[in-house]
């Protein structure tokens, strides 16, 4: 189970909301100058893809779990929540929300910029690192990697998602 990419989920959350959303937050006076805000679009941006990303997990819970506990009053708990109130699901269906909540995860970090987390995956296709985030897409960087008109395999974050699941319970399975 992903009690780890969860917590990470949870945690991008919650960076996101510090550093998009309350930029006047913070010490005056210390850094003036080098903390400037983002224009006020992309504030906007992100406030919707934060909204959507926690109506989507809570949609998502309730709908696997139509007796769940209240929605956390904390966006950032979303997660967690949404792990304790479906420990009954089938194996399945437990990958299913994990690839949810990771692929949440992924777009946190791309919407803060952070293209590391897409490269520190595995290529899907052929296993190797060093995904190329390019136009809302992972490229693979391994020439070989192509599709049936030999361009370069692209993966998006939900596929990225359902491969770190299920290779994750591949491992865990093996171990066992
Ligand atoms: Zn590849």
């Amino acid at each position: 189970m992903g009690k780890g990419d969860a917590e990470t989920a949870a945690r991008r959350l919650r960076l996101l909301q510090a550093e998009f959303l309350e930029p006047t937050r913070g010490e005056p006076g210390l850094r003036t100058g080098t903390r400037t805000s983002p224009p006020a679009p992309l504030h906007l941006g992100i406030l919707d893809h934060m909204k959507a990303s926690v109506e989507e997990v809570i949609a998502h819970t309730r709908q696997q779990a139509p007796n769940a506990s209240p929605i956390p009053a904390e966006a950032g708990d979303v997660y967690d929540w949404c792990v304790q109130q479906t420990p009954h699901l089938d194996g399945e269906r437990q990958a299913i929300r994990d690839a949810l909540i990771f692929r949440q995860s992924l777009e946190h970090a791309i919407a803060m910029g952070d293209i590391k987390a897409v490269r520190k995956l595995p290529c899907p296709g052929c296993g190797c690192y060093g995904l190329l985030w390019r136009a809302g897409a992972a490229l693979c960087p391994y020439d070989r990697c192509t599709d049936s008109r030999g361009m370069a395999n692209r993966w998006s974050l939900a596929q990225l998602a359902h491969h770190h699941v299920a290779f994750k319970k591949m491992l865990k399975t093996h171990a066992t």
